[in-house]
């Protein structure tokens, strides 16, 4: 049974056939952001998994999980990290490379950001094969933070990120609020 807030998320998300190519379905969710309602109620969502993983930190993944967990690291009382694409951070960075289906992309954070002893929530939008998550995780790891957990906004079962992302979690935490 949906509660009034799945309810509420799933409403606003819009599904964009054959976007950015063929055989995807976007799940576009510039409604839900435009709609203050739905916007507060996961920005609590997930500072409330914050709160439930013991996370003192915010990872946002580039571009929506920027804008999804800013306002909650902030609702949380923890740190933004933001994770970028390649070449847009300034300082010392520590990158990730990981393959796409074709080819291959690759992932920064700024080094001094995070360290041992820092607890880390990931946070995206979408959840799809899993493997923008499997790189950010080992990102973190490799700086030396420990991860409290992956929350998402929306999983895509069929495609078997939850699996695959099994390993690198190691016994954290994913957190979709909706899945299809
Ligand atoms: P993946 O690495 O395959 O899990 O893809 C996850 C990233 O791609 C996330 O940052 C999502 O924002 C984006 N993404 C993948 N598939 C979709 C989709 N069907 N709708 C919206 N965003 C998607």
């Amino acid at each position: 049974e949906l509660t009034d807030v799945t309810t509420l998320l799933l409403s606003r998300i819009r599904d964009v056939a054959d976007y950015p190519e063929p055989g995807v379905m976007f799940k576009d969710i510039t409604p839900l952001l435009a709609d203050p309602a739905a916007f507060t109620a996961l920005t609590d969502a997930l500072a409330g998994i914050v709160g439930s993983t013991g996370a003192t930190k915010i990872v946002g993944l580039e571009a929506r999980g920027f804008i999804l967990g800013a306002p909650a690291a902030v609702r949380a009382g923890v740190g933004f990290i933001p994770v970028r694409k390649a070449g847009k951070l300034p300082g010392a960075t520590l990158s990730q490379a990981y393959d796409l289906e074709y080819g291959s992309a690759e992932i920064e954070v700024h080094a001094e950001d995070l360290s041992s002893g820092d607890r880390v929530l990931v946070v995206d939008d979408v959840l799809a094969t899993g493997g923008t998550a499997e790189a950010s995780i080992q990102l973190i790891r490799r700086a030396g933070a420990d991860v409290a957990g992956l929350a998402v906004l929306m999983e895509l079962g069929f495609l078997g990120g939850r699996a695959r992302l099994e390993p690198a979690l190691a016994g954290a935490p994913l957190e979709s609020l909706l899945t299809v």
